[in-house]
């Protein structure tokens, strides 16, 4: 057993406690007073204090994000300016990735190295919309008989973010980096669960000159600073990824001042399972799938469908599987899956288990509360249940390692299996018919069809839901990056 050891510049972050948030390039505590405190999921001791802003904080936060895009020339310098200090930014977090990795892996209970892959997923993501961005055409002559016509694209202005803790740095990286290289200034509103890495990218933002208010952090409360923030009049543009609970919230705040807005939201990914796999390998993609970040992943195979002929072979596989999966505390090299981030979710967790058995699934394999020795934290086991899928444990997100198995006779079948759902984000198909492959892909009801993989994020295929999963175009392409322009067009009558 190999436990990291802390660096220097991670005790002392999290030493220089309350961390404030950063507006306008400069550091607030918060007009409130108030502080919250970040605990190590994998230990439940505290991590760090940090402020939490309040809708007058907030409120500064626009001001100074609106004054940053008007006066601090960021929205008007070339875009391979712009670029050049958004390469900066990047080259400043992979200078810093071993002290970010550390602070997210503790702060959000994520494998070590998993969390080094998030930061490295940062700066690849931040580094594609920059270099996508000195591409995009800013002028578009229109050939319109009788008219002198073409559209342009400008930068909005002030965008509000609001992100969830399941992947705290990446998906600022996700949603930040198109907004920032077409010229936008950003607020950003980590989870009050893992406040840290977006308050060490402000101090980092700050130090390499981007200049003051292009990039603000407003870490606190969801009922605080995240209503406040989108029920902001001031923001141009706001996104949010997170539960579709709160995204309905947001959209109706944001409805109401008739600020466009992109939800990424929540799922219930199916993976339909044919007889012609590989069995072994299959169930051990779906076990690795379903375990990463201990299941607390919005596009994950959740829902297991698999055929007749190969169910029991397929379970009796993914039952042993799961069951060696190590869990333990994220900073330990031997460790395959962590906790889950807090108290209330594995809760959560074991409450599905319980509300599933009740409703006659079968326990495959029961999971439950984990006891990791020397680290008193959220851990849950991993866990297979067995039924039909009018089950709860069937219909509803549970954010945590349980898989949710059924069984399946006809092609048609499967596919209405899988699209029984109020989710459309991501779902699998698992056979080594690629005609069946490609027909089924296209017949799921979702943002995303994989084959014979599941969590496939290539940057330049768009990534986003349908239905109760997201509304507004997703992330992760050129349509997104085009996003965060509004379009103008202009005419004169030959
Ligand atoms: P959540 O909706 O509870 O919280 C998300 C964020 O919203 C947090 O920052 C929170 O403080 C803030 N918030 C809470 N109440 C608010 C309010 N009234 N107004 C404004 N902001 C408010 O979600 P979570 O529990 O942090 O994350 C898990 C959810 O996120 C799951 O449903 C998961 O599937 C989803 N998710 C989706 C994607 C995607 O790309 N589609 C990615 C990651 C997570």
């Amino acid at each position: 057993m190999a436990v990291s050891k802390l660096l220097p510049e991670v005790e002392k972050f999290l030493s220089s406690a309350p961390l404030k948030g950063i507006v306008g390039g400069k550091d607030v505590a918060g007009s409130a007073g108030e502080t919250m405190k970040t605990i190590d999921p994998g230990n439940g001791k505290t991590l760090a204090e940090f402020c939490c802003l309040s809708p007058e904080d907030v409120d500064r936060a626009v001001g100074a994000a609106a004054h940053a895009f008007k006066k601090s020339g960021w929205a008007t310098m070339p875009a391979n300016e712009r670029g050049a200090l958004l390469h900066r930014l990047a080259d400043a977090v992979a200078k810093h990735k071993p002290i970010i990795g550390q602070i997210e892996a503790l702060d959000a209970g994520k494998i070590h190295a998993h969390a080094l892959g998030d930061v490295q997923n940062f700066i690849d993501t931040l580094r594609y919309f920059t270099d996508m961005a000195l591409h995009v055409e800013h002028r578009t002559t229109l050939a319109v008989s009788g008219h002198d016509a073409r559209t342009v694209r400008h930068a909005w202005g002030p965008c509000g973010f609001i992100f969830p803790w399941n992947f705290p740095f990446l998906l600022i990286g996700w949603g930040v980096s198109p907004a920032l290289a077409a010229g936008n200034t950003v607020v950003i509103k980590p989870a009050e669960d893992t406040p840290l890495s977006a308050i060490y990218l402000g101090q980092l933002a700050r130090e390499i000159g981007i200049p003051d208010g292009v990039i603000n952090v407003i870490p606190g409360t969801g009922s605080g600073a995240g209503a406040a923030l989108t029920k902001h009049p001031g923001l141009k543009h706001m996104s949010f990824t997170g539960s579709p609970e709160v995204g309905r919230l947001v959209g109706q705040a944001c409805g109401h001042n008739l600020v466009p807005v992109k939800l990424e939201l929540g799922g219930k990914g199916a993976a339909v399972v044919f007889e012609d796999v590989d069995v072994a390998g299959t169930a051990q993609s779906l076990v690795n799938a379903i375990t990463f970040h201990s299941g607390q992943v919005c596009c994950d195979a959740t829902r297991w469908i698999v055929h007749k002929n190969i169910y029991k072979d397929f379970i009796d596989e993914c039952k042993s599987r799961l069951r060696s999966v190590h869990v333990g505390y994220q900073m330990d090299d031997a460790s395959g899956m962590g906790p889950v981030v807090n108290a209330k979710q594995r809760q959560r967790v074991l409450g599905y288990l319980e509300k599933g058995q009740a409703q006659g699934a079968e326990a495959v394999l029961a999971g439950g509360a984990a006891e990791v020795a020397g680290h008193d934290g959220f851990y849950v086991k991993p866990a297979l249940m067995a039924g039909t899928l009018d089950n709860v444990a069937a219909r509803e997100e549970i954010f945590g390692p349980v898989a949710y198995v059924a069984q399946f006779g006809s092609e048609d079948e499967a596919v209405s299996m899988a699209n029984d759902t109020d989710y459309g984000l991501a779902n699998s198909v698992w056979t080594t018919d690629l005609s069946r492959a490609n027909r089924v892909a296209e017949s799921m009801v979702a943002g995303n069809s994989w084959i014979n993989a599941h969590t496939v994020f290539p940057r330049g295929v768009p990534y986003g839901g349908v239905n109760k999963s997201g509304v507004g175009g997703g992330v992760l392409s050129i349509e997104t990056l085009l996003d965060y322009y509004r379009t103008q067009s202009v005419v004169r009558p030959l």
